[in-house]
């Protein structure tokens, strides 16, 4: 039988960490507190000071993350039901899907064919006289936030959030970690992420007391004291199990990212196939790899190649076959609209293997299969 290459085994990414995810979790069992706690107390203290913020608020998960925060904007009036949020065309769904449950307006921006993220310019683009924020997406685990981005926020009072789900562990071309850069960030600890949890978990970082306090309030019912309520709240708090688990995978970061690079690395050195398009690494700032994104030179190419590589026993996947703009969901949001950049590239987007536990041989092997790739002749 021939070798399988694996897109994504979470038993085996967890497998090291087991005995003392076992340990941590019996800590919880044995202490009785099953909501709030000292793990979730710690955990949080712990994420703080990973980012750099003064402030690591857990939550039931990143999209909730995310609508929390703007919830908060909106109740601390800083935001109001209607504002302009600037958002990537080229995203996961909850990107927007935030913004619009909060009342708010998802204005697209293009990705840059380069970084397939945000830019400064895209952000340039988008800007209206009734833009209130910004929602960078460090999409594939890169920094999509600098200097540059940093300059054209301030100068229009932007509020700056950041969508860290899939970066954590990632810096800024000025050396900052993601999840710091803004006024506040969303983290998901999803399963799959670079720090998965065994289930659903996020949480809020942000150095504004005001801002954690109102998400941490919003998250419990809209209350910080018992039976009294300040807002109309929900029910989004982190599960202190998952906050264990996560306590124990966090200390690990550093040497995920540095695994991920490693296989990144090989992949940029040693796929050589005119057919396949490789994505660019930053010149500056750590790039944590959530995902690989290789492009079909041709969309007609895609399934061809998707079929070969499994033929070969490579898993790959696909993130995303459809933006944002053209799912059911927003088609009145964003009838008539056209984003080119994420367009083609939900059309040839191939995410090949990468995780802390694909090896570095392997890696090298999957390489060799793409460089025998040949695209069907018409
Ligand atoms: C995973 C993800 C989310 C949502 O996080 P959940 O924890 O699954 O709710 C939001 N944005 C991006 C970019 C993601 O990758």
């Amino acid at each position: 039988m021939k070798k399988q290459y694996e897109f994504l085994n979470l038993a085996t990414v967890n497998a090291p960490f087991m005995p003392e995810i076992e340990k941590a979790i019996g800590r919880v069992l044995a202490s009785g507190r099953f909501v709030g706690g000292p793990e979730t107390v710690a955990f949080e203290r712990a994420l703080a000071a990973q980012t750099g913020t003064e402030y690591a608020v857990g939550v039931s998960n990143g999209l909730d993350a995310l609508r929390l925060i703007f919830r908060a904007y909106i109740a601390l009036g800083r935001l109001k039901p209607g504002d302009e949020v600037i958002v990537p065309a080229n995203t996961y769904i909850a990107s927007v899907l935030a913004v619009t449950d909060a009342g708010l307006k998802p204005v697209l921006a293009d990705c840059s064919r380069e970084t397939m993220n945000l830019t400064a310019e895209g952000l340039r683009e988008a800007l209206t006289a009734r833009t209130r924020a910004v929602l960078t997406v460090h999409l594939y685990g890169r920094a999509a936030w600098g200097a540059e981005m940093d300059a054209i926020a301030r100068a229009h009072g932007l509020i700056v959030v950041e969508d860290n789900a899939q970066a954590i562990g990632a810096t800024s071309p000025e050396g900052k970690a993601t999840g710091a850069l803004g006024d506040a960030a969303a983290f998901s600890f999803y399963p799959t992420k670079n720090i998965g949890a065994l289930g659903d978990a996020g949480a809020v970082t942000t150095s504004d007391f005001a801002l954690a306090e109102a998400v941490r309030a919003l998250a419990n019912y809209g209350s910080r004291e018992r039976y009294k309520n300040i807002y109309a709240g929900f029910n989004c708090r982190l599960d202190p199990i998952q906050a264990a688990v996560l306590g124990v995978k966090l200390p690990h970061l550093e040497e995920e990212g540095r695994r991920r690079r490693e296989v990144a690395e090989v992949y940029l050195s040693e796929i050589c196939n005119p057919a396949i398009e490789l994505p660019q690494k930053p010149e500056k700032g750590k790039h944590v790899w959530h995902q690989f994104v290789v492009r079909t030179a041709q969309p007609e190419w895609r399934d061809a190649f998707r079929a070969y590589l499994a033929d070969e026993g490579v898993d790959t996947d696909i993130h995303y076959p459809t933006p944002p703009h053209r799912q059911e969901c927003y088609r009145r949001q964003f009838a008539g609209e056209s984003y080119p950049e994420a367009e083609a590239l939900s059309a040839t987007a191939v995410s090949l293997p990468i995780s802390g536990c694909t090896s570095t041989a392997d890696a090298r092997e999957i390489a060799a299969i793409i460089n025998r790739f040949t695209p069907p002749q018409p």
